[in-house]
């Protein structure tokens, strides 16, 4: 044999395509087994993308991370199965269509096609055979029927209500969607609040279980910046309640300051409450109270010294009989929700603005009662340290959320249809599920401008479902994080069943609740509502298997890739392409560098270094492990020499017992860069056994094979992570064939240490 055949270069370029090659030949990734009677499969959820463009550093890092994680489970022997689908509707294609004056449908068909192409190129192993697009009509039906479901359980509903909008996208927003200083997730323009009727997705019944099974979480695989943002998204306030004297019935208050009650100088509250009207009464006030509620403001950052505050002119009497001005402000659902709460500028800070803002009608320093005297004393001192006001009557522990109901409407012509039908006598009418789909025409092609699904009268016109009466469609679509309530679902079944059991396939039970969902830092909202829905498809029966509602047993976030410190930007010029790196380094050298460079809680700052690294170790694992294949077949074994570095060998045993158990430990936590680091160190020290020995002469044929054992250990192990160089290398041994893998992973060290172990046939 010729030595380019004994010992190949490390060529990419040839080995991937191959090794991708062998894989569709083996269906390894067709259709996953189900998991054996009794045992659980590993169902790995990776991010859907928006599909518009193509992929990005950031679902390179998400898939990577991913797909090391399912690769790993299936070299255990474990059924795994890593699902697929595109978030296929929305504003980003929309407005990539209406550049192009295209339709949406031609444009998402063109990224897809092309994402997925990336997808196989960089080794992903995806059951493709899933894959599936949230704008194709069988899978928006089943977005239909949630809506028309949840609708049913009165969990969906129509309100004539305030709405964050973006002048901008020409679209309502979800609280979810509006940033932190009251800009639009998508174009960073000021929001601001009009009224107009919207579907409304009701979540708040749901809450308290969310919460509650916080508990629950914190013992699973969730990682830190996963659970937080539950936390943060749920917004749980604890304090207490109590009733004071309202006009025409108690009023409920609350506040986060348990012992400084007494010190309440006002009550907040919030326009959504449903007491409300009883304090506006008409005039000027109520005026006020419209304009607020229609957004004739600058909607400001959620910060009290600047967020609207309606002062109604009236009061309720406080605790300790002292009059506290009612006022009516956003800022209690920005804090605590729908709700009324105490205002107590003496420890509270958002609320001493507000009460500076109204000298006239608040005491800054609360009631004058001997507590409020007190506090006026030490009025400098730093507000936390108020003494604590004497105990109000009748206060009970409470709890407030600021997560709330949002808005799934939006008047956009690139999303699900929403199955109403208004009718002048009935009012809005529920399409009957078995009509269902309403069908999306895919030939539209959208301006920017206005509601182009109200203009199609083949769309907009017909009879009403209840009584026959001509009719208009509801023109609204469901916003995207509507269809992605379920996305995590559809993978887990085979795709000729979807149209009769997307909710209800028996499969589903063996892949649900997902084992690991790997997301971007920002998909806290999403994971949130999909817990949510979880929770009603349980109450409805479909999902009654997953028992505490959970559809993720454990979850990652990672954070963002970004290049020389900021966010990758066509306008900064500092895009990587991921294309470009795989056409030049592989992708095996992509997959590495993007996981050794950052471990996924921070932010992966993308340099050349990477690549570098990535590029010299693989090219130089697969050279050395060539050279040593070849060493081994011409070295000699001499029985007394071999007993004299028996301890070398015991060495390098355990060094490889220690790397494996380290390298299995880390990459079940998805900790995929300790992974990295642990495999390039057992490489070193193999290294370091052969140079030591080497010292002495040639290698024994015992410290030969004990040399290979460890670089095939190693390869094993570096099959997640580099999949086509470690097949390739495990092959090329000749001590494997492609049939053998996967399934490989190695469980245990199996390496010949005493000098009589070596195998007498090779
Ligand atoms: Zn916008
Ligand atoms: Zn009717």
């Amino acid at each position: 044999m010729s030595e380019s055949a004994r010992k190949p270069p490390y060529d990419a370029t040839r080995i991937e395509p191959e090794r991708q090659a062998a894989w569709a030949d083996r269906g390894d990734y067709e259709a996953p087994a189900p998991p054996p009677e009794g045992e659980h499969g590993v169902y790995v959820k990776s991010s859907s993308p928006f599909t518009s463009g193509n992929l990005h550093m950031g679902h390179v890092r998400d898939y990577t991370i991913g797909d090391a994680y399912a690769r790993f489970q299936r070299a255990r022997g474990r059924s795994v199965l890593m699902g697929f689908g595109f978030d296929a509707f929305g504003l980003p294609a929309e407005l990539a269509a209406i550049e192009r004056q295209i339709p949406a449908a031609e444009w998402v068909e063109q990224c897809g096609e092309r994402m997925l192409v990336q997808m196989k190129r960089l080794g992903y192993s995806f059951d493709y055979d899933r894959v599936f697009y949230s704008s194709d009509e069988g899978q928006y039906r089943w977005s239909q029927w949630l809506f028309l479901t949840l609708h049913e359980m009165g969990l969906i509903y129509l309100d004539d209500t305030t709405v964050d909008w973006c002048d901008t996208c020409q679209t309502t927003l979800a609280t979810i969607q509006v940033e932190e200083g009251g800009t639009c997730w998508r174009c960073h323009n000021e929001v601001r609040l009009i009224r107009r009727p919207t579907w409304f997705l009701k979540i708040t019944p749901y809450l308290e279980e969310n919460d509650a099974n916080m508990a629950l979480l914190e013992r699973q695989p969730w990682d830190e910046l996963a659970l937080s943002t539950q936390r943060y998204i749920l917004g749980r306030s604890d304090g207490v309640e109590f009733d004071l004297a309202g006009p025409s019935g108690p009023l409920t208050v609350f506040t986060p300051h348990a012992d400084h009650a007494g010190l309440a100088s006002f009550v907040l509250l919030s326009p959504r409450h449903p007491q409300v009207e009883e304090w506006v009464g008409e005039g000027t006030v109520r005026e006020e109270l419209e304009q607020l509620r229609s957004g004739g403001w600058e909607r400001s950052a959620r910060d009290a010294k600047a967020v609207p505050v309606v002062d109604t002119g009236r009061g309720v009497p406080g605790p300790d009989g002292e009059d506290l001005p009612v006022l009516v402000s956003p800022l209690v659902d920005a804090r605590f929700g729908p709700t009324a709460a105490l205002g107590i500028p003496a420890v509270d800070e958002a609320d001493r603005d507000i009460a500076q803002r109204f000298p006239d009608r608040i005491n800054v320093d609360g009631p004058k009662t001997q507590a409020g005297l007190e506090k006026s004393a030490h009025r400098h001192e730093e507000a936390e340290d108020a003494p604590p006001s004497a105990p109000v009557d009748g206060a009970v522990g409470a709890k407030r959320y600021r997560a709330n109901d949002f808005s799934i409407s939006r008047q956009r012509s690139w999303g699900t249809p929403i199955p109403i039908v208004h009718c002048p006598d009935c009012g809005p009418v529920p399409v009957p599920k078995a009509d269902l789909p309403v069908v999306l025409p895919r030939d539209l092609v959208a301006t920017g401008e206005g509601n182009p699904l109200a203009e199609r009268p083949d769309f907009v016109d017909v009879d009403c479902p209840r009584c026959g009466t001509a009719a208009k469609r509801e023109t609204d679509t469901l916003d995207c994080h509507f269809d992605a309530l379920f996305l995590w679902v559809p993978a887990t079944l085979p795709p000729e069943d979807r149209a009769t059991q997307m909710f209800t396939h028996p499969e589903s039970r063996k892949w649900l609740p997902a084992e690991r969902q790997v997301a971007g830092g920002d998909s806290g909202g999403f994971v949130f509502d999909q817990r949510v829905v979880t929770k009603a498809l349980r109450d409805h029966g479909e999902f009654a298997y997953m028992t505490d509602g959970e559809p993720f047993a454990g979850v990652l976030f990672h954070e963002m890739v970004i290049a020389d410190g900021r966010k990758m930007s066509k306008h900064l010029g500092n895009v990587v392409d991921p294309d470009a790196l795989v056409e030049q380094f592989g992708a095996d050298t992509v997959r590495v560098a993007v996981l050794w460079a950052a471990g996924p809680a921070k932010t992966l700052n993308w340099s050349d270094a990477a690549i570098r690294f990535a590029n010299k170790f693989l090219r130089g694992f697969w050279t050395y492990a060539h050279d040593r294949f070849v060493e081994l077949d011409v070295a000699r074994h001499d029985p007394e020499k071999a007993a004299e570095t028996e301890p070398q060998r015991e060495k390098l045993r355990g060094w490889c017992e220690n790397g494996l158990s380290r390298i299995a430990a880390d990459t079940a936590d998805l900790q995929m860069h300790k992974s990295i680091r642990n495999l390039t160190r057992l490489f070193e020290r193999i290294q370091q056994f052969e140079q030591q020995l080497k010292k002495r002469g040639q290698l024994d044929k015992a410290d030969a094979e004990a040399l290979v054992a460890a670089i095939l250990l190693l390869a094993r192990a570096l099959q997640p992570f580099a999949p086509h160089t470690a097949e390739a290398i495990l092959i090329d041994s000749g001590r494997f064939t492609s049939d053998d893998l996967p399934g490989v992973w190695p469980d245990a060290v199996d390496m010949p240490v005493a000098a009589d172990d070596i195998p007498a046939v090779l």
